[in-house]
């Protein structure tokens, strides 16, 4: 039986990251669907969940790579601001831009009233932290 399976997924493209993205996705839809109980939800988890079964069982290994490769090209920028963005320690730090130059800057909170240089085009500036 595992014999018989394994000849069957010999020539195709097999699991990814795209795929475990898709099949999450899916099953997020199906569990929501529990409680709203929509026709779109149950069409939708079934679809991304087909997708994500073609894309196992395709042969055309190069075009689902390419896929996921896609993918991940239009995600990277919102990932990476959102890991920007998280990064940030804004307990201990207050951010904004520079009026002069637009170079983000951060200033320790709770020291009052503190004149800030920009670091890039040394414009000055009074903040209040
Ligand atoms: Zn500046």
């Amino acid at each position: 039986m595992k014999q018989r399976f394994l000849n069957f997924m010999k020539d195709r493209y097999g699991w990814d990251i795209l795929n475990n993205i898709i099949i999450y996705l899916s099953l997020g839809f199906a569990v929501v669907n529990l409680f709203k109980k929509s026709e779109v939800l149950t069409l939708t988890s079934f679809i991304l969940f087909s997708i994500a079964l073609f894309r196992m069982l395709s042969k055309n290994k190069r075009k689902r790579a390419m896929e996921q490769l896609k993918f991940f090209n239009l995600i990277s920028p919102i990932y990476s601001r959102l890991l920007k963005f998280s990064s940030k320690d804004r307990k201990n730090y207050k951010y904004f831009k520079c009026k002069n130059c637009g170079q983000e800057l951060r200033i320790p909170k709770g020291k009052g009233k503190i004149k800030v240089i920009c670091p890039n085009c040394k414009y000055e500036e009074i903040k209040k932290s």
